[in-house]
């Protein structure tokens, strides 16, 4: 019931994304980093793997949970979503660390993961956006103690 009503609530977003895109953009995901989240993943990505660039207020229909209703990309079903004010920056580490993130969430769907939470799902998500961003040498967005928490089910997940 309550499963039900969420994937609703999600397809109503998504069609509300639609028609509030008419002019998004859509570009592929640079192939270095579908190759990062493969060998940490050890998923096989699609190699056209699409980013929608959707108007900057457009993301928070994309989820109503706390995470994504101001976060600065999202995944669902498969289709990464960035927001117009990051897609100029696609270059820069910590757009990349996302774009790092928002794959993994794609691994995550073809692998056909179930979690506990929602915090085992970020876990993996952040921890491979904090070793991209340790790679490139910028601060990590998470400690190994927040991501074994959120890997716990602690916390606001
Ligand atoms: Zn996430």
């Amino acid at each position: 019931m309550v499963a039900g009503n969420v994937a609703v609530l999600l397809i109503g977003a998504l069609l509300m994304i639609d028609n509030a895109c008419a002019k998004a953009a859509e570009i592929t995901a640079p192939p270095d980093l579908i190759a990062f989240v493969e060998d940490r993943t050890g998923i096989a990505l699609p190699k056209d793997q699409k980013i929608e660039v959707i108007a900057d207020d457009s993301l928070i229909f994309i989820s109503d949970d706390a995470e994504h209703a101001g976060a600065d990309a999202a995944e669902a079903f498969g289709v990464i979503y960035i927001p117009e004010r990051i897609a100029d920056k696609i270059e820069e580490p910590r757009v990349q660390a996302l774009i790092v993130h928002e794959l993994t969430h794609v691994a995550q769907e073809l692998r056909g993961n179930v979690y506990a939470c929602a915090g085992q799902r970020e876990a993996e998500a952040y921890k491979n956006q904090s070793i991209y961003l340790l790679k490139v040498g910028q601060f990590p967005v998470m400690s190994p103690a927040e991501l074994q928490a959120l890997a716990n089910c602690e916390g606001s997940y």
